[in-house]
């Protein structure tokens, strides 16, 4: 077990419903700790290159469409294992798949419209704080 950081992204489907807190609760209740966190509107540009891993999948343009078509709330999340336990609370992708009690389950509206995005792995989480976060915007 280690402390981690991963980063977390409210998605637009969140913020227009306004319920950031009820997931931010959630992850508070689990362990995690917000260590980092700002409002931002995300340019098509921005999306583009976040999500870039996905580029050659069918929903890509879409998936990018729905990033910037409201406010995120980007987050660094710090605690023992991070990245996991995150996933862990985030919920299976699609939110008919997702455990109870898990925030896709409570609150993702579709399998593209799921609220959350967490990191998948420490190496993309660096990699992922790192696009949004400068080292001095991070306070533990
Ligand atoms: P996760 O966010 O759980 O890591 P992926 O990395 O596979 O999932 O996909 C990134 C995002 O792309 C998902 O969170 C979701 O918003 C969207 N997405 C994934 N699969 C689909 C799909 N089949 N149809 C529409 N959107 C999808
Ligand atoms: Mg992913």
């Amino acid at each position: 077990m280690s402390i981690e950081r991963t980063l977390s992204i409210l998605k637009p489907d969140a913020t227009r419903r306004n319920i950031t807190g009820k997931i931010i609760t959630k992850f508070e209740e689990n362990g995690l700790r917000v260590v980092a966190q700002k409002r931002i509107r995300l340019t098509k540009a921005q999306a583009e290159a976040f999500y870039e891993v996905h580029k050659e999948r069918p929903f890509y343009a879409s998936l990018v469409e729905s990033m910037i078509a409201a406010p995120v709330v980007v987050q660094v999340l710090e605690g023992e294992n991070a990245v996991a336990k995150n996933r862990e609370i985030m919920g299976a992708t699609n939110p008919a798949a997702a455990d109870e009690g898990t925030i896709r389950k409570e609150f993702a509206e579709s399998v593209e419209a799921n609220s959350v995005h967490g990191s998948d792995s420490l190496e993309n989480a660096e990699k992922e704080i790192a696009f949004f976060f400068a080292q001095t915007e991070i306070v533990g």
